[in-house]
């Protein structure tokens, strides 16, 4: 009888059980449908902009492109492509005055939640999600991430920004109209900073990048989902969710404020064109996605950006939550197969 397998993380310090005993086929999750927020009233669909606050960033069509712009006070864009606001509810919040690290950690174990937290309305088309935009919406959508990434990371009291997507009610998605959502913060978070600790020590000891490698050496396993010019899409080897996949870029760059308008093209289709097979094969599931990537300029050698997505199939229950360790019952090298096929019938 075929034992299961335990794998660990490329980078992380973390063990995945690979349950090819009670392995699963992906459509085996195809059965429920997707439960979506209420969509009665959407605060974020044209008409409703008087009800959240002002843009901090808004793509306007014009005659031979678009024009970026904010909204100040009462006044709301009406003919609008991409708004960026301000979280209602925020997790982190700009400082009231100028703030040093002094401000933020107050001791070792306490600080402020200084930063920002801002909702990206991807289209004002309620259901434009990526599986179904229009190409040219999505990259609409990747220029405002690269504009508010590059507006964030200035800000003297933020190391890290997160940009990232919840899908679907279970995957924590409480409004259904498409979105993203944007969180910067005073320090790098936890997963983020142990990649970037391992992808410094390879650096150090090999003077090579551990994406550049993957990103290369991926496209030669079973685990392989799509293999374009300039990305790079597979199942992670210790994958810890079932049908997770990863979009790496193939030239190096810590963060992708440098993408050309081609490699933008390129990103804007290799996702659509993933998140698409994804939905097609296990009936639109719920799902997170999240960029890791890196700010800091002595990062650039070593670091590599790359997209992660998650889809929310498994729950982790009191093992996992426990542990830190994690049970996945679909292989990643099914999974690949199968998003493989569902991209190229
Ligand atoms: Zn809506
Ligand atoms: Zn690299
Ligand atoms: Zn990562």
């Amino acid at each position: 009888m075929p034992q299961n397998e335990l794998r660990k993380d490329y980078l992380l310090n973390r063990w995945v059980v690979i349950a090819t005993e009670r392995s699963r086929r992906p459509t085996d999750f195809a059965k429920q449908k997707t439960e979506q927020a209420k969509t009665d009233n959407c605060p974020l669909c044209p008409g409703n902009e008087h009800v959240t606050p002002p843009a901090v960033l808004a793509y306007l069509p014009e005659k031979d492109g678009i024009r970026k712009d904010k909204e100040q006070g009462d006044f709301r864009f009406k003919n609008w492509l991409i708004r960026c606001i301000p979280n209602l509810y925020p997790a982190f919040s700009p400082p009231k005055e100028q703030a040093g690290e002094a401000q933020i950690m107050k001791s070792e174990n306490f600080g402020f939640a200084i930063g920002h937290h801002e909702v990206l309305v991807e289209s004002p088309n309620h259901n434009d999600h990526p599986s179904d935009a229009e190409l040219t919406q999505i990259v609409h959508v990747i220029n405002a991430y690269k504009d508010r990434l590059s507006e964030l990371a200035a800000k003297p009291y933020v190391q890290y920004v997160q940009i990232f997507r919840n899908h679907g009610l279970q995957a924590g998605a409480s409004l259904s109209h498409a979105h993203s959502q944007i969180i910067a913060t005073p320090f790098i978070p936890l997963i983020p900073k142990e990649e970037m600790e391992t992808c410094k020590n390879h650096w150090k000891r090999h003077t090579q990048c551990v994406f550049c490698d993957l990103a290369q050496k991926e496209t030669q396993t079973s685990r392989l989902i799509s293999d374009t010019e300039h990305f790079a899409v597979f199942a992670p080897y210790a994958s810890v969710h079932p049908m997770e996949f990863w979009i790496v870029p193939k030239r190096h760059a810590a963060n992708f404020l440098s993408l050309t308008t081609t490699e933008t093209d390129a990103f804007a289709r290799t996702l659509k064109t993933t998140l698409k097979a994804l939905k097609d094969l296990v009936n639109d599931p719920p799902y997170n996605f999240g960029f890791h990537l890196a700010l800091d300029k002595n990062a650039e050698d070593y670091y590599h950006w790359h997209l992660e997505v998650y889809p929310a199939l498994a729950i982790w229950a009191g093992f996992e939550k426990s542990t830190g360790m994690y049970i996945n019952t679909v292989t990643p090298e099914t999974a690949a197969v199968e998003l493989r096929k569902t991209i190229n019938p």
